[in-house]
């Protein structure tokens, strides 16, 4: 390993846990196996037993791509430890198991299927959890007092780039004794440290920003080791482990991954400026805006304002799906944070299953249009909403 910690994030995103090989190979290699072999049983056990560290059994993380790319992961959110997952959910479903088992409180607009496993899967193993909104944060302290355990959170949140304070927030959970998660997925460790601001745990979809070529799948959990400790167990057993291939594509787009992100926030800042004058925009949803009601906080707790906003058009749900369907350099699909950039309209795709009322209560509307800002230039993306909207 090359790296040390006073290095910026740049430079650890090139060499964080990268393994030198004896063929000299500038990054590590894909170790493309399942098992490995063993001198003798004493060399066998002493990995079994925990006396020594090595190579074991790749379902069990110990193949040295895994645990290659596990370093750089850490490195990127300043933690002492990553584990890598096969998703996103199988990252948080992990994280929910080992320590929410007492209760879990998700707070704001999480992802789809965040929401779907803490509303409907994890009750069924009997585990209580609590979904609130960003309007009913005094409910945290009693959930807390009540026994909840976790809190999750996103900060920005889809769609509506609502900001939470992870400091204050991560201050009330721990003087209950409890811990927070935060999904970092939206920002990037290139624009926000949910760890340097007081979180327990950094939870990502590789998916998307980390992965950032809409090509592969992954999950990451950071944290410190005591906290990763009892999640080992649950990914192990679970089988939640991503391939050693796709853990060494991963780490091949982390080194790209803060010119890739410094640039999806320049162009998502140029194309918020422009949407604002246009006439057929109502509002324009983007923490960089300085008129935004997130912008304070956002400027104190992120470093950049990300690839991620939502436009409100003057239009019903036909015609803004009229709009989304002129787009000619915005594909309609469901992901974010690739190099391509991607349209949904939130009531089509991420918030499709929930009710009329239940999206006004999270002012979910027909109007909103979600961009995910790829690396195409910001002149050609503007003008392709502007003839969409035109
Ligand atoms: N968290 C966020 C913010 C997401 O947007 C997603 C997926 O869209 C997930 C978690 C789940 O990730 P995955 O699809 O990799 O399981």
């Amino acid at each position: 390993m090359t790296e040390t910690k006073a290095q910026q994030l740049a430079t650890r995103c090139v060499h964080a846990g990268e393994l030198a090989d004896s063929h000299g190979s500038p990054h590590t290699p894909i170790y493309a196996t399942t098992t490995f072999k063993f001198a003798n049983t004493a060399a066998l056990l002493d990995v079994v037993e925990g006396r020594q560290a090595g190579s074991l059994y790749t379902r069990y993380g110990l193949n040295p791509t895994i645990q290659a790319l596990e370093a750089k992961l850490a490195s990127l959110e300043g933690a002492e430890a990553a584990f890598a997952f096969a998703s996103g959910m199988a990252a948080e479903a992990a994280l929910f198991l080992a320590h929410g088992r007492q209760g879990i409180v998700c707070i704001g607009d999480a992802y789809g299927g965040t929401l779907e496993l803490i509303a409907e899967q994890l009750p069924l193993l009997g585990i209580p959890t609590h979904l609130i909104l960003g309007s009913e944060l005094d409910r945290l302290d009693g959930l807390l007092a009540a026994g909840a355990r976790l809190v999750f959170l996103e900060t920005p949140t889809n769609p509506a780039l609502e900001l939470f304070d992870i400091a204050a927030i991560a201050e009330q959970v721990h003087a209950h004794g409890a811990l927070l998660a935060v999904d970092n997925t939206f920002a990037s460790p290139v624009n926000q440290q949910p760890l340097a601001l007081g979180a327990d745990f950094a939870v990502h979809s590789a998916t998307k920003y980390l992965g950032g070529h809409s090509d592969l799948t992954a999950g990451a959990l950071m944290a410190s080791k005591a906290l990763l400790d009892p999640i080992w167990g649950w990914r192990k057993n679970l089988g939640s482990m991503p391939a050693p291939e796709t853990c060494s594509q991963l780490a091949r787009s982390l080194r790209t991954l803060v010119v890739r992100v410094r640039q999806q926030n320049a162009t998502a800042q140029a194309i918020a400026d422009a949407m604002t004058r246009h006439p057929r925009i109502r509002r324009v949803l983007y923490p960089g805006l300085g008129d935004f009601p997130g912008h304070e906080l956002a400027a104190r707790q992120m470093s950049g304002f990300g690839g991620m906003l939502t436009l409100e058009i003057d239009a019903d749900t036909a015609g803004t799906a009229a709009v989304v369907d002129r787009l000619k350099l915005f594909s309609i699909a469901a992901s974010l944070g690739g190099v391509e950039s991607l349209v949904t309209q939130p009531v089509t795709t991420t918030h499709h299953g929930l009710s009329e009322d239940e999206r006004a209560r999270r002012g979910i509307s027909g109007a909103m249009v979600r961009l995910s800002v790829g690396l195409e230039d910001a002149g050609d993306l503007i003008a392709d909403l502007q003839q969409a909207l035109d």
